[in-house]
Parts: C-alpha cells; sequence; structure tokens
C-alpha cells in the first residue's frame, strides 16, 4: 500500500498501473469513483491507467457482429443506438463543454466504425477474427477516451493512448500474444514523453496490434493481461487491479456466498485458480510481472478502503490444507480406447498432437495404459473442434473393427481445489471425497497437478454448485479466510 510521500525502492515516486474493468467503468457514476480514485493516487504515486469497456459492451459488440455476419441488417442497428447512447449519456453528465467538444467526435468515430464494420460483415455474409478484433475492442477505445477526459474535467492531467501503439502481438487474432521486447521498448517511449508532463496515460485495455499494424485482442477479460504487460513494461512498482469484488476470494462469491477474501497468494496460486475458471483474473495476468516480481493487487472499486488481495512471488504459508476452490462448469470428458496393435504411447501422442493442432488444453488427465485407455477434460467451446479433429486422426483405426473407439461424457464440471499449502500435507483428497460422498456427489475422475499445488475432480455439471461448497465447508475456507484477514492487518 502506499504510504504518504512515498519514494519507491528507484529512488523515485511510485509507479502503479491501475486497471479498470468493465464494471468499475459501466456508468457515469462508476466513472466518476474511478476519477476520484485515480486522482486522489496521482498525488502519492506516478499512475498509468488501463481501462475495459463499460461493462456487456464488448459482449454487445460481438453478437451484433455474429448476426451482421448471419445476413441480419437491422439488429446491429439497435446496438449502434445502445452504444452511442451509453458512452453519450456518460460525457453528457460528467464532461466539461471544452472537453464535450474533443471527446464526442471522438467516440462518433468508433461508432461510424462499428457501422461501416458490421455493414462489411452483412454484406459480405463473414466475420473474419481479424476483423472482429478491430469491431470487438471498440468499447476500450470509447471508454478509454471518455475516461481520460473525465479525469481532465476534473483537473487531473490525462490522454488516451490507443494500445495498438504500445503493444505488439503474434497474429493469433482473438487470443494474441505479445512480443516482448517490442512491447516493452515501444510503451517505454510512446510513455516517455506524457510522464514527463505529469500526464496520465489512459490506455486501451484488451486490444494491441500486430508488427503490421493489424488490430488484435489478448483473449476474453484480456484486460487484466493489458495491465501487467503494461505494469512490467514501465517497470512499475505494482499492478492494481480494480474490479467488482473485495479481492481474490476462497471461491467464485456468486456461488457460495460465504466466500471471504484471501488477503495473500502466491503468483503460482493465482496462475492455477485462473487457469481453472477464477474470471477475477484473465489467465495469463500473471506470466509478465514474475520476472521483475511485481506484485498484484485486487481492489474493489465499489470499496476503494478494503485492502483487496495482494498477489505476491510467493505467499507465507498460513494455514496447511486447501486454500481456495475454483470450478469450470462447462467441460466435457473425452475417453479414447484403442485395442490390438495401436500402443498406449501411440494412442496418447496422437491425441496430444491433435490437442496442440487445435491450440486446446486439457483441464485434467488420467489415464489407464494397461487398458489403453486415455481420458482427459476439455472446455466445452473447445468440443466441437476436438472431437472433428480426433475423429480425423484416428479415422482408419475406427474404421477397422473399431481399434480405436471415441467416448464423450458432456455435461461434466471440473472442482479444482488450491493451495501451494497441499505439498506434503496427507490426506487432503481423502477429506474432498469424504465431503463429496457424503453430499451423494459422485466423482467421476480425480487427477492431482504433478506440482502438488492442485486436486481436480470431475463431476456432473448438475453438481458442481454442492461439490464446490461441500469442499469448502470441509476445509472451513469461511473462517481460515477471515482468520488470515485478521492476520494480515495485525501485521499492517
Ligand atoms: P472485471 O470486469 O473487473 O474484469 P470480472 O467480472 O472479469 O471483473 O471478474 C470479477 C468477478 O470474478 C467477480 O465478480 C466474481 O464473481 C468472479 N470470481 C470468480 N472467482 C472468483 C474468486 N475466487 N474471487 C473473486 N472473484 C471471483
Ligand atoms: N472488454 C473485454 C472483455 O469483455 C476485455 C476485458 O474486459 O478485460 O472481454
Ligand atoms: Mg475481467
Amino acid at each position: 500500500m502506499i504510504k504518504e510521500n512515498p519514494v519507491s525502492s528507484k529512488g523515485r515516486k511510485p509507479l502503479i498501473t491501475m486497471k479498470f474493468g468493465g464494471t468499475s467503468v459501466g456508468s457515469a457514476e462508476r466513472m466518476k469513483s474511478v476519477a476520484e480514485i485515480v486522482g486522489d493516487h496521482a498525488q502519492r504515486a506516478e499512475v498509468v491507467v488501463v481501462v475495459s469497456a463499460m461493462g456487456g459492451v464488448t459482449d454487445m459488440l460481438i453478437r451484433a457482429a455474429n448476426e451482421a455476419s448471419q445476413g441480419d441488417r437491422e439488429n446491429w442497428k439497435n446496438v449502434r443506438r445502445e452504444l452511442a447512447h451509453r458512452h453519450r449519456e456518460a460525457a453528457d453528465q460528467l464532461l466539461k463543454a471544452a472537453e464535450q467538444a474533443t471527446v464526442l467526435p471522438r467516440l462518433a468515430d468508433a461508432v461510424a466504425d462499428f457501422e461501416n464494420l458490421c455493414s462489411g460483415f452483412s454484406l459480405v455474409r463473414e466475420v473474419t477474427p481479424r476483423a472482429m478484433d478491430t469491431l470487438s475492442s471498440l468499447g476500450e477505445v470509447m471508454s478509454a477516451n471518455l475516461v481520460a477526459a473525465i479525469l481532465r474535467s476534473c483537473g487531473t492531467p490525462a490522454e488516451a493512448i490507443d494500445a495498438t501503439e504500445l503493444i505488439v502481438t503474434d497474429e493469433h487474432f482473438g487470443n494474441a500474444s505479445p512480443i516482448f521486447d517490442e512491447t516493452n521498448a515501444k510503451t517505454r517511449q510512446r510513455l516517455a514523453g506524457l510522464r514527463r508532463q505529469g500526464v496520465i496515460p489512459v490506455i486501451t485495455g484488451f486490444r494491441g496490434a500486430t508488427r503490421s499494424g493489424a488490430c488484435t485482442t489478448l483473449g476474453r477479460g484480456g484486460s487484466d493481461y493489458s495491465a501487467t504487460i503494461v505494469g512490467a513494461a514501465m517497470d512499475s512498482d505494482e499492478v492494481w487491479i480494480w474490479t467488482d469484488v473485495d479481492g481474490v476470494m476462497t471461491t467464485d462469491p456468486r456461488l457460495v456466498p460465504e466466500a471471504r477474501i484471501l488477503p495473500e497468494i502466491s503468483y503460482r496460486e493465482a496462475i492455477e485458480l485462473s487457469f481453472f475458471g477464477a474470471k477475477v483474473l484473465h489467465p495469463k495476468t500473471i506470466q509478465p510481472v514474475m520476472k521483475k516480481k511485481i506484485p498484484v493487487w485486487i481492489k474493489n472499486s465499489f470499496n476503494p478502503s478494503c485492502p483487496g488481495t495482494c498477489i505476491v512471488p510467493s505467499a507465507a504459508n498460513s494455514h496447511k490444507g486447501v486454500k481456495a476452490i475454483t470450478s469450470v462448469s462447462k467441460a466435457d470428458l473425452i475417453t479414447i480406447s484403442g485395442k490390438e496393435s495401436l500402443t498406449f504411447p501411440q494412442l496418447a501422442a496422437r491425441a496430444f498432437e491433435s490437442l496442440s493442432l487445435e491450440e486446446v488444453s486439457t483441464l485434467i488427465v488420467t489415464q489407464s495404459s494397461a487398458d489403453n485407455v486415455l481420458c482427459f477434460a476439455i472446455h466445452d467451446a473447445d468440443l466441437r473442434r476436438v472431437k472433428a479433429r480426433l475423429e480425423k486422426t484416428f479415422e482408419l483405426e475406427m474404421l477397422h473393427n473399431d481399434r480405436v473407439s471415441i467416448e464423450i461424457m458432456p455435461h461434466i464440471a471440473i472442482v479444482v481445489a488450491i493451495s501451494e499449502d497441499m505439498k506434503g500435507t496427507p490426506g487432503i483428497s481423502g477429506r474432498a471425497f469424504g465431503a463429496l460422498g457424503r453430499r451423494g456427489i459422485n466423482i467421476i475422475a480425480i487427477a492431482q497437478g504433478s506440482s502438488e499445488l492442485s486436486i481436480s475432480f470431475a463431476v456432473k455439471a448438475t453438481d458442481v454448485k454442492e461439490a464446490v461448497k461441500a469442499i469448502h465447508e470441509e476445509f472451513r475456507l469461511k473462517e481460515s479466510g477471515a482468520k488470515s484477514q485478521e492476520a494480515i492487518e495485525g501485521k499492517r
């Protein structure tokens, strides 16, 4: 946390990169709070801001593009009206006349881009991933311009910056990865002048650009990733991710209202949690800050006085056992059985090669080499592609007397219990098993991460809420979350 008149270990004012998510910039009122938070911290620290689109806008844009590409010529016109209205309303309520004159034409340009793109999609009946990226990240262009103008209206010098000028990515449209060396150099160079003048950059989250300048996006929820990419490039002392909950919690509070804040978790725990579906963080968020060991705070913009969760390189062992539980509620289990001449290594090699070609990660993997059976779970969104690829890979064997069979169990969920403290603590899976058994929840498959950081259970999708609750209760996370909160507050 930043103290009065602080000096960072780097001999200058601390530099904080702050990201505000969709709900934090979801309305005029929320944007006003953002301006207050930024204005307040800007007195004691140098602040770089990254913003998401207003809540719901990205979904709306993507839906409109898909509808337009199916030939719909009307629905996206309603979306255009709503897009213009929501941003215009915030501008009307919060901006001085001079700022309105600057920002309204920029908002209108983004709306015109939306219109032109959708009109093109409906004409050619197609939306390419490349065009989708330009369109789906227009919400960030609009919110960055608005937030920068609101800051200026409140007397805080700020300028909207399009991340296509900072973040250089590969050409993987829809889920691009940054090219770090080039990104770091470009970001530092582009922001240097603003830093010298004391102007706060307000950067569009979610988007970047290829070397040739085509707009890309970093995957859904990618503004968290944008924040750490920029934070690391700028050598920030800390990255703060402002969202709508008090921090990383023992589980998703929407599933279990008794969930408690975790005051501190390690990088590895955060990576595991986000990989297995904890929406509070984009799965790649921690990657850019690992080398520089930059702490990442998760904070609540609706409750700024709450300290939040600090994600640190390695967290103190507070309690033995499970620290947090997460779940992926829409998954499928694929079982591939081989017979006769196909050995298990051959079967597994070809199955994983297929997954690799589709760029799909597994959620859990189990095997029985003796029976030549490989079993793995994937996100439901990947099922269609993976199934088609596997059927192609094993086409011949499936034709010849069923030498390979592929079975799919749909509608399953993966429940994952996570903690670095698990290592060397016996009996964790036994207790979790017991808790699920007592509630009559059938475990379809189980896997323990090789790093001993997590244990995953596949259960029926309809059992997911009950399963998370059962493990949460078994490991008394309601109490341990509260206790570790007290311990940390005691230390402060
Ligand atoms: P933002 O728009 O700020 O990026 P998100 O909706 O992407 O916010 O992420 C915040 C949400 O993540 C919370 O509202 C909460 O419902 C959900 N969530 C899931 N798992 C957790 C968890 N373990 N701790 C905190 N929030 C979680
Ligand atoms: N607006 C983008 C999304 O909804 C990115 C983000 O909010 O992080 O996916
Ligand atoms: Mg998010």
